[in-house]
């Protein structure tokens, strides 16, 4: 095994040469005079990925998992209502981690493979007249059934009561590949990680907060120390950071945003809608369902592809994996045997993806499934061949 293969698993992603070598360096002392030089401008740049002006960027030591629980137990008291749809494994790893902080979480249950009801959000804000709603959450893009919801759609539903609770966003499979606008949508806590759309290592929290969700730090009475933002960003405005950072995760995460800017985010996001566009073309080729519902729904980021009855997902992505070296994902939760993700968000081209769907191809007739090889390949061609120009392919 060469380990040259790309994965198609929705993140830890590719990563690019030049990000490895950006994050390939000797120890450097974050105390230093020059760290300056490093730290400032970066949370500088992340605003402009979070899209937001007022906001304060806090980065931790961790993966999405801590970024999530910094935005509750900063904002948050034990015992405070908050308001969650389910629709997906990561959206209900999230309750979980709400409801074991003691937060009173009421679940809006909804089928996977459908995305975040604002309507069902609106009826809930509009029977709260005295405002015990203190939080409301929603997961941008539910990696496990490659759905993406609409968060503009929640913000007004809350504004439309003119409830003053805040909205919290996981934007972790989503940021830096689909289109997020966290003051635009009114977002309060907006937490992603290194390991997808910036295309780095796993093992750090990005997280974007809202002035709003800065101030409710004061009152919040969740214990918290490690994950403070104001201890953070206390830290940060003089360039310093309250314990050792993972230096070489700042200058993958440098590297990381001059390859977004000099692409532009736009080009970024039109790429990426592009060639998950190809993988759908091949997914209905192959006579197969994407589990997301309807198009309004579908990533960009990733796919989940329902198997055909009698085949089991599980031994589809093993074989993949065993006899071609490539990794797709596996279905999470509900979809466990019945569903398998291509992931193809971060550095990602067109040459990849059509790769990855060769290979799922052979794997896929390997086991007998009434797919004909080449079916979802020469679809995607077609597409990609019509709609790539060449800059956008070498800014890729
Ligand atoms: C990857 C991911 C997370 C975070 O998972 P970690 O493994 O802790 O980085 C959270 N939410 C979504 C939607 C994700 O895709």
């Amino acid at each position: 095994m060469t380990g040259q293969n790309p994965v198609f698993i929705p993140g830890p992603t590719n990563i690019p040469d030049r990000l490895r070598t950006a994050m390939n360096i000797q120890t450097s002392d974050h105390r230093a005079p020059d760290f300056v030089n490093l730290l400032t401008p970066l949370l500088r740049d992340l605003k402009k990925v979070f899209k937001t002006e007022t906001g304060t960027i806090i980065t931790f030591p961790g993966s999405g998992t801590g970024g999530w629980e910094a935005s509750i137990t900063n904002t948050l008291s034990p015992g405070d209502k908050v308001l969650v749809a389910r629709y997906g494994m990561f959206s209900h790893k999230w309750i979980d981690l709400c409801q074991r902080h003691k937060l009173d979480v009421i679940v809006i249950e909804c089928d996977w493979g459908t995305g975040a009801p604002a309507q069902r959000y609106a009826e809930h804000l509009a029977a709260d007249s005295d405002h015990q709603i203190k939080a409301v959450l929603a997961t941008h893009n539910e990696t496990a059934t490659g759905v993406r919801s609409d968060i503009n759609a929640i913000r007004k539903a809350m504004d439309a009561v003119n409830h003053p609770a805040m909205l919290y966003v996981d934007c972790v499979s989503s940021l830096a590949s689909m289109d997020f606008r966290m003051d635009e949508w009114g977002v309060d806590l907006a937490v992603s990680g290194s390991q997808k759309g910036f295309m780095l290592t796993t093992g750090m929290a990005i997280v974007g907060v809202s002035e709003k969700a800065m101030a409710a730090c004061e009152t919040a009475q969740c214990p918290r120390c490690y994950f403070d933002f104001r201890i953070m960003a206390n830290a940060n405005a003089s360039a310093g950071f309250p314990y050792t950072p993972p230096v070489p995760l700042l200058t993958g995460l440098r590297a990381s945003l001059d390859m977004l800017f000099e692409e532009g985010l736009d080009k970024v996001f039109a790429r990426h809608f592009r060639i998950a566009e190809g993988i759908r073309k091949a997914v209905h080729a192959w006579g197969m369902k994407l589990c997301a519902v309807s198009p309004d729904l579908y990533s960009d980021t990733v796919s989940a592809i329902y198997v055909p009855e009698g085949f089991d997902s599980d031994v589809l992505t093993n074989h993949a994996f065993n006899k071609y070296s490539v990794s797709f994902g596996v279905g999470l939760g509900e979809m466990a045997g019945k569903a398998f993700r291509i992931g193809h968000l971060g550095s990602m081209t067109d040459v990849m993806a059509l790769s990855g769907i060769a290979a799922i191809e052979m794997a896929m007739k390997d086991l007998d499934y009434p797919v004909e090889l080449g079916s979802g390949v020469s679809v995607a061609q077609e597409y990609y061949r019509k709609t790539t120009s060449i800059a956008q392919s070498r800014a890729a």
